[in-house]
């Protein structure tokens, strides 16, 4: 079907950065169209019913009120209510013979000194960052060059900073610190700003499988359901390593081709626990669980009070993920389980089964095949990182990883949305 109408934007993806563009190019009024290629917008923020009245967040969940500023105005716009994360009790550390012990929440396991001071190391060079071009900040190249692992060890000069490196690299990205330089219902706010498009925006189960250019001032976009849309510009939301599974006509420049190689996705996955009741808090822990070994490597409170929803959130990332990965339902369910029972069971009496679990594989999401965001390699940013946000004719790229700030966080989804639907809009009046 060939729809006649001569869009001015057509915004491919309704994660938050494409349905943040479509709203500065509404505001501008100019028309737009949103294709998204799953059932639901929203990308990675993905908020599922858990119990009767409560609900879990298997993507994105946390923000600060301090300095995420756009996501807090976007809370406080659709009155959505937070819940602020329980910081008590005891944590649950176990060590890599299996063995566990407790230690009051927050504290960390290894050498305290080093990591306060890797903190104030990173805190220093992140101080010198230009946040308008990042790659062009005093010694950026020479940082690029590097792994996180290698910075790490290498400025502290203590082999066991690479340790520390592993551990936060996993917890944020997904990925091993040799592979990157460097309880809400969030689905909520995509809902909303969905809602607030004019009706039949939103086109969902739309794949865009290509964009040609060819004619002067205007934009062919194809999809896997047969459809022909035209638009003078074209905003691209979806994760830069997924560029490839669209063909462009002219090709995409060599750069752009650059930055989507050298792109990885990490390993991030969640596995919820749902109980009928919080017997954790009631033994006096604060539901963390920081295992050395095993497929789990942090587990976070996610219980929502005032909805009696009471959840244990493990976060199943990097290397021990993708191992995981390859098992079978039942054998990911009964490792995960096994592990969380068995920590927690050494201290409480008896650990209740869970009353329902939820799980999400973002790696075998075709429309994701990853996650939290992608990561660059060493050396791609300050070679070619210019050109994440660069606009190829007429199309515009954004999405979290082409923030300055907040990259790869809910914050730098808006931030870019913003930003590239400000591009288009300029580029049009
Ligand atoms: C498990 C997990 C935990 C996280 N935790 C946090 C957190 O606590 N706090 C935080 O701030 N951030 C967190 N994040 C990161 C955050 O979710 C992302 O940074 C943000 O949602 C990315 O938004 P985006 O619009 O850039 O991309 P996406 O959300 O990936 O949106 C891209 C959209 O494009 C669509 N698409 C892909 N290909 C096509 C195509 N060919 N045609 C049409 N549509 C297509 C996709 O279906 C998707 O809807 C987490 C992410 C995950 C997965």
């Amino acid at each position: 079907m060939t729809i006649k109408t001569v869009f001015d934007v057509i915004v491919v993806g309704a994660g938050l950065s494409g349905l943040q563009a479509a709203h500065v190019v509404k505001a501008a009024g100019l028309t737009v169209c949103v294709l998204e290629a799953t059932g639901q917008v929203g990308g990675k923020t993905l908020t599922m019913r858990s119990t009767e009245r409560g609900f879990n967040d298997l993507g994105a969940a946390w923000i600060n009120d301090t300095n995420q500023s756009e996501m807090f105005k976007l809370f406080q716009r659709y009155g959505i209510d937070a819940e602020v994360q329980r910081a008590c009790g005891d944590d649950v550390i176990q060590l890599a013979d299996g063995s566990v012990i407790k230690t009051p929440y927050g504290q960390f396991p290894g050498d305290a000194k080093l990591l306060q001071g890797l903190l104030e190391l990173l805190r220093t060079e992140a101080s010198k960052v230009n946040l308008n071009n990042p790659c062009d900040s005093d010694g950026a190249k020479d940082i690029d060059k590097l792994t996180f692992r290698e910075f790490c060890v290498q400025r502290t000069e203590n082999a066991e900073a690479s340790g520390i490196a592993d551990t936060v690299c996993a917890a944020l990205l997904g990925v091993e610190s040799n592979e990157v330089t460097n309880g809400l219902g969030n689905q909520t706010i995509s809902k909303k700003l969905s809602e607030e498009l004019d009706p039949n925006t939103v086109k969902l189960q739309t794949p865009v499988v290509s964009i040609d250019q060819s004619q002067k001032d205007k934009c062919v976009i194809r999809t896997a359901t047969g459809e022909t849309i035209y638009c003078r510009k074209t905003i691209i939301s979806i994760p830069t390593t997924l560029y490839h599974t669209i063909s462009f006509n002219p090709p995409l420049p060599a750069t752009k081709i650059t930055l989507s190689d050298n792109a990885v996705m990490g390993y991030y996955s969640k596995m919820i626990f749902v109980f009928k009741e919080p017997w954790w808090r009631k033994a006096g822990f604060s539901g963390v669980l920081n295992p050395e070994t095993g497929p789990i490597s942090f587990t976070r409170d996610t219980s929502i009070p005032a909805d009696d929803q009471w959840s244990i959130t493990c976060f199943i990332v990097g290397e021990r993920g993708r191992a995981w990965s390859k098992l079978s339902r039942s054998a990911r369910y009964n490792q995960a389980w096994g592990q969380i029972s068995q920590s927690f069971g050494k201290f409480v009496h008896s650990v209740p089964a869970p009353s329902n679990h939820l799980e999400m594989e973002w790696s075998k999401q075709a429309f994701f095949l990853g996650a939290p965001c992608p990561v660059m390699t060493p050396g791609t940013l300050t070679s070619v990182g210019e050109n994440l946000t660069q606009p190829f004719k007429n199309i515009h790229f954004v999405g979290t990883e082409t923030a300055t700030v907040w990259r790869g966080y809910m914050e730098g989804a808006v931030r870019s949305g913003q930003r590239g639907g400000a591009e288009a809009v300029k580029a049009l009046c």
